[in-house]
């Protein structure tokens, strides 16, 4: 396994252009992602996740410390298309994210940019549009289509660009359950049958279960990191942070409280069920 992304006390500070004074959002951050992997990262309003995200891409650059992406130093200006071609972001709102009127050449537009071929172009919009399930749309406009089917679409755009690394900053915030779970399947898809390392923020503690490593952050620092399992058997911790756990967890937790010899950091209901059959 190699480090993909490489993050070394990164410190970012905003400056507020009435007064020049600074606010620190990133606060001596380290964490490395394997190529590959699925790394999930929540944290309240305002802890900072979306500026870290902006600096994985390049987007924002460090005010000190050093993001490596693909051993590419992102605070390099002559890095910077080589970085952004590598790690692709999907943001919370799909329609702020989509520029044109037809759908495939939406996906087109990413590729585009990168003065991709193109016939190579066409090949790429096409399955990038069938591993989001929307291929069958591509002739439609995409303020027709569902919160879910636009986010999807918003994937697709992504994924044409050929990324390593796609970064999805909230991605079912604005979604309904089913939208939610269309997005989450499209995203574990992707993991699956393309490799493409994920980095995913959210607010919704069941999208996380799956994760190879999850991250907390508060008021711009990593305040825990873990499996899945590590970070949700450590449920006062979370509260401290105002995160929730999965519903299973909690419950599961509330019978650990009541004396029920149960393992801690139940995350599935199977496991559970199974957990609870096992104690007569
Ligand atoms: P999160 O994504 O976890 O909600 P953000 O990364 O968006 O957090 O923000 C972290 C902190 O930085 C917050 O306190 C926010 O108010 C501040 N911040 C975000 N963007 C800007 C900006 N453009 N200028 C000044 N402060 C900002
Ligand atoms: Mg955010």
């Amino acid at each position: 396994m190699t480090d993909f992304i490489k993050v070394e006390n990164l410190v970012f500070d905003y400056i507020k252009s009435e007064d020049e004074s600074t606010f620190r959002a990133i606060d001596d951050v380290s964490f490395t992602v394997e190529k590959g992997s699925f790394t999930a990262i929540i944290g309240q309003n305002g802890s900072g996740k979306s500026t870290l995200a902006k600096n994985i891409n390049g987007l924002l650059v460090p005010t000190a410390g050093k993001i490596y992406v693909d051993g590419l130093d992102s605070a390099d200006p002559e890095n910077i298309w080589e970085v952004r071609q590598r790690v692709a972001m999907v943001f919370q709102n799909p329609d702020n994210q989509i520029v044109s009127s037809v759908v495939e050449d939406d996906v087109a537009f990413g590729p585009e940019n990168l003065g991709v071929d193109p016939k190579e172009i066409r090949k790429r919009v096409d399955e990038a549009l069938k591993s989001v399930e929307m291929y069958e749309f591509r002739r439609k406009a995409p303020h027709l289509l569902s919160g879910g089917q636009k986010q999807r679409i918003a994937i697709a755009g992504a994924v044409a660009m050929e990324p390593e690394c796609i970064v999805f900053d909230e991605p079912t915030a604005m979604l309904d359950p089913n939208g939610r779970k269309e997005v989450i399947e499209a995203v574990e898809q992707l993991r699956k049958e393309k490799n493409v390392t994920v980095i995913l923020i959210t607010h919704y503690m069941e999208e996380v279960i799956d994760a190879d490593q999850v991250f907390v952050m508060d008021e711009g620092h990593v305040v825990m990191h873990g499996t899945p399992k590590e970070i949700f058997s450590r449920v006062d911790e979370l509260k401290k942070y105002r995160m929730d756990v999965p519903q299973v967890t909690m419950l599961a937790d509330a019978l650990i409280q009541k004396g029920v010899p149960l393992p801690k950091g139940i995350l599935r209901r199977e496991e559970l069920v199974d957990a609870l059959c096992q104690l007569s």
